[in-house]
Protein backbone atom coordinates (compact mmCIF):
# COMPACT_ATOMS: atom_id res chain seq x y z
CA UNK A 1 0.00 0.00 0.00
CA UNK A 2 1.18 3.46 -0.91
CA UNK A 3 1.40 5.97 1.73
CA UNK A 4 -0.31 9.06 2.69
CA UNK A 5 2.69 11.10 3.88
CA UNK A 6 6.62 11.39 3.78
CA UNK A 7 8.06 12.80 6.58
CA UNK A 8 11.78 13.79 6.00
CA UNK A 9 13.12 14.13 9.50
CA UNK A 10 16.89 15.11 10.03
CA UNK A 11 19.38 13.71 12.64
CA UNK A 12 21.73 16.27 13.93
CA UNK A 13 23.91 17.15 16.86
CA UNK A 14 27.19 16.56 17.99
CA UNK A 15 29.64 13.63 16.56
CA UNK A 16 29.37 9.83 18.85
CA UNK A 17 26.00 10.92 20.04
CA UNK A 18 24.57 8.05 18.82
CA UNK A 19 22.67 9.47 16.06
CA UNK A 20 23.27 6.62 13.95
CA UNK A 21 22.67 4.10 16.13
CA UNK A 22 19.31 5.48 17.33
CA UNK A 23 18.29 6.07 13.41
CA UNK A 24 19.33 1.86 12.98
CA UNK A 25 17.17 1.44 16.29
CA UNK A 26 14.23 3.00 14.76
CA UNK A 27 14.27 1.39 11.55
CA UNK A 28 15.52 -1.97 11.70
CA UNK A 29 15.68 -2.29 15.79
CA UNK A 30 19.23 -2.48 15.06
CA UNK A 31 22.22 -1.74 16.97
CA UNK A 32 26.17 -1.76 16.49
CA UNK A 33 28.44 -1.17 18.76
CA UNK A 34 31.25 -0.15 16.52
CA UNK A 35 29.55 1.53 14.48
CA UNK A 36 31.93 3.57 11.79
CA UNK A 37 31.14 7.22 11.45
CA UNK A 38 28.75 7.34 8.60
CA UNK A 39 30.01 8.31 5.20
CA UNK A 40 28.40 10.03 2.04
CA UNK A 41 24.53 11.85 2.79
CA UNK A 42 22.05 8.95 3.50
CA UNK A 43 18.68 8.28 5.00
CA UNK A 44 16.54 5.01 5.88
CA UNK A 45 13.09 5.09 6.14
CA UNK A 46 10.46 3.49 8.18
CA UNK A 47 6.53 3.19 7.42
CA UNK A 48 4.37 3.64 10.11
CA UNK A 49 0.42 4.05 10.72
CA UNK A 50 -0.49 7.40 12.66
CA UNK A 51 -4.21 7.58 13.08
CA UNK A 52 -6.12 6.48 9.48
CA UNK A 53 -2.94 7.45 7.63
CA UNK A 54 0.50 5.49 6.37
CA UNK A 55 3.43 7.58 7.33
CA UNK A 56 7.03 7.22 5.23
CA UNK A 57 9.40 8.40 8.34
CA UNK A 58 12.40 9.18 5.46
CA UNK A 59 15.06 9.97 8.34
CA UNK A 60 18.47 11.85 7.10
CA UNK A 61 21.38 11.01 8.78
CA UNK A 62 24.64 13.75 8.67
CA UNK A 63 27.07 11.61 7.21
CA UNK A 64 29.87 12.76 9.93
CA UNK A 65 29.67 16.23 8.39
CA UNK A 66 29.06 17.52 11.99
CA UNK A 67 32.84 17.35 13.27
CA UNK A 68 33.47 19.98 10.39
CA UNK A 69 30.28 22.23 11.40
CA UNK A 70 29.66 21.38 7.36
CA UNK A 71 25.85 20.84 7.89
CA UNK A 72 24.65 21.67 4.70
CA UNK A 73 21.34 23.78 4.28
CA UNK A 74 20.29 20.85 1.71
CA UNK A 75 20.53 18.87 4.72
CA UNK A 76 17.87 20.46 6.17
CA UNK A 77 15.85 21.48 3.47
CA UNK A 78 12.16 20.22 3.08
CA UNK A 79 12.43 18.75 6.75
CA UNK A 80 9.42 18.58 8.84
CA UNK A 81 11.09 17.27 11.78
CA UNK A 82 14.74 17.19 13.84
CA UNK A 83 15.91 15.00 16.35
CA UNK A 84 18.66 16.71 18.21
CA UNK A 85 20.58 14.66 20.35
CA UNK A 86 23.41 14.83 22.54
CA UNK A 87 24.87 12.43 25.18
CA UNK A 88 23.69 12.59 28.82
CA UNK A 89 27.43 11.56 29.54
CA UNK A 90 29.11 13.80 27.88
CA UNK A 91 28.26 17.70 28.99
CA UNK A 92 29.63 19.51 25.91
CA UNK A 93 27.33 17.52 23.80
CA UNK A 94 24.52 19.43 25.64
CA UNK A 95 25.75 22.88 25.89
CA UNK A 96 26.22 22.08 22.17
CA UNK A 97 22.56 21.81 21.80
CA UNK A 98 21.98 25.82 21.75
CA UNK A 99 24.34 25.81 18.48
CA UNK A 100 22.24 22.86 16.77
CA UNK A 101 18.82 25.08 17.76
CA UNK A 102 21.04 28.22 16.44
CA UNK A 103 21.43 25.98 13.05
CA UNK A 104 17.42 24.89 12.60
CA UNK A 105 16.29 28.69 13.06
CA UNK A 106 19.29 29.30 10.34
CA UNK A 107 18.39 26.57 7.58
CA UNK A 108 15.60 24.72 8.61
CA UNK A 109 11.72 25.51 8.07
CA UNK A 110 10.29 27.74 10.92
CA UNK A 111 7.72 25.40 11.41
CA UNK A 112 9.82 22.33 11.84
CA UNK A 113 9.18 20.26 15.21
CA UNK A 114 11.76 19.42 17.40
CA UNK A 115 12.69 16.43 19.58
CA UNK A 116 15.63 17.03 21.36
CA UNK A 117 17.23 13.50 22.63
CA UNK A 118 19.40 12.58 25.98
CA UNK A 119 21.17 9.23 24.28
CA UNK A 120 22.86 6.97 26.28
CA UNK A 121 20.63 6.51 29.23
CA UNK A 122 21.49 3.22 29.61
CA UNK A 123 25.21 4.32 30.81
CA UNK A 124 26.00 5.32 34.66
CA UNK A 125 28.19 8.58 35.09
CA UNK A 126 25.74 11.45 33.90
CA UNK A 127 26.73 14.79 33.20
CA UNK A 128 23.45 16.28 32.40
CA UNK A 129 19.68 16.24 34.92
CA UNK A 130 16.78 15.32 32.96
CA UNK A 131 15.66 18.38 34.96
CA UNK A 132 17.97 20.42 33.58
CA UNK A 133 17.19 19.12 29.66
CA UNK A 134 13.73 19.35 30.21
CA UNK A 135 14.15 23.08 30.90
CA UNK A 136 16.26 23.81 28.21
CA UNK A 137 13.71 22.14 25.87
CA UNK A 138 10.59 24.15 27.17
CA UNK A 139 12.59 27.48 26.84
CA UNK A 140 13.48 26.85 23.44
CA UNK A 141 10.21 25.09 22.54
CA UNK A 142 11.48 21.45 21.83
CA UNK A 143 10.22 18.33 23.05
CA UNK A 144 12.31 16.15 25.29
CA UNK A 145 13.10 12.54 25.70
CA UNK A 146 16.02 10.51 27.45
CA UNK A 147 16.64 7.24 25.13
CA UNK A 148 18.96 4.58 25.08
CA UNK A 149 20.22 3.19 21.19
CA UNK A 150 21.69 0.42 23.39
CA UNK A 151 19.05 -0.87 24.90
CA UNK A 152 16.37 0.66 22.92
CA UNK A 153 14.45 2.33 25.74
CA UNK A 154 12.21 5.26 25.03
CA UNK A 155 12.94 5.28 20.81
CA UNK A 156 10.07 3.91 19.40
CA UNK A 157 8.06 6.22 21.75
CA UNK A 158 10.20 9.43 20.76
CA UNK A 159 10.34 8.59 16.93
CA UNK A 160 6.65 8.13 17.08
CA UNK A 161 5.92 11.49 19.31
CA UNK A 162 7.64 13.43 16.64
CA UNK A 163 5.60 11.99 13.75
CA UNK A 164 2.70 12.33 15.64
CA UNK A 165 3.26 15.98 16.36
CA UNK A 166 4.53 16.38 12.77
CA UNK A 167 0.96 14.72 11.56
CA UNK A 168 -0.86 17.16 13.60
CA UNK A 169 1.07 20.17 11.96
CA UNK A 170 0.39 18.99 8.37
P1 LIG B 1 26.98 9.41 15.79
O1 LIG B 1 28.36 9.90 15.44
O2 LIG B 1 26.22 10.47 16.52
O3 LIG B 1 26.23 8.88 14.61
O4 LIG B 1 27.17 8.24 16.84
P2 LIG B 1 27.04 6.63 16.61
O5 LIG B 1 25.63 6.24 16.40
O6 LIG B 1 28.02 6.22 15.56
O7 LIG B 1 27.50 6.11 18.04
C1 LIG B 1 28.76 6.49 18.58
C2 LIG B 1 29.19 5.47 19.61
O8 LIG B 1 28.30 5.48 20.72
C3 LIG B 1 29.23 4.03 19.07
O9 LIG B 1 30.34 3.37 19.66
C4 LIG B 1 27.93 3.45 19.58
O10 LIG B 1 28.02 2.07 19.77
C5 LIG B 1 27.75 4.19 20.91
N1 LIG B 1 26.32 4.36 21.27
C6 LIG B 1 25.35 4.86 20.49
N2 LIG B 1 24.17 4.88 21.15
C7 LIG B 1 24.41 4.38 22.38
C8 LIG B 1 23.58 4.13 23.53
O11 LIG B 1 22.37 4.39 23.58
N3 LIG B 1 24.22 3.61 24.63
C9 LIG B 1 25.54 3.31 24.64
N4 LIG B 1 26.05 2.80 25.76
N5 LIG B 1 26.34 3.52 23.58
C10 LIG B 1 25.78 4.05 22.46
MG1 LIG C 1 26.77 8.83 12.63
Amino acid sequence: MEEDYVFKIVVIGDSAVGKTQLLGRFTRDEFFFDSKSTIGIEFQTRTVDIGRKRVKAQIWDTAGQERYRAVTSAYYRGALGAMLVYDITKRHTFEHATRWVDELRAHADKSIVVMLIGNKADLTGRAVHADEAAAFAEEQGLFFSEASALSGENVERAFLRLLHEIHANV
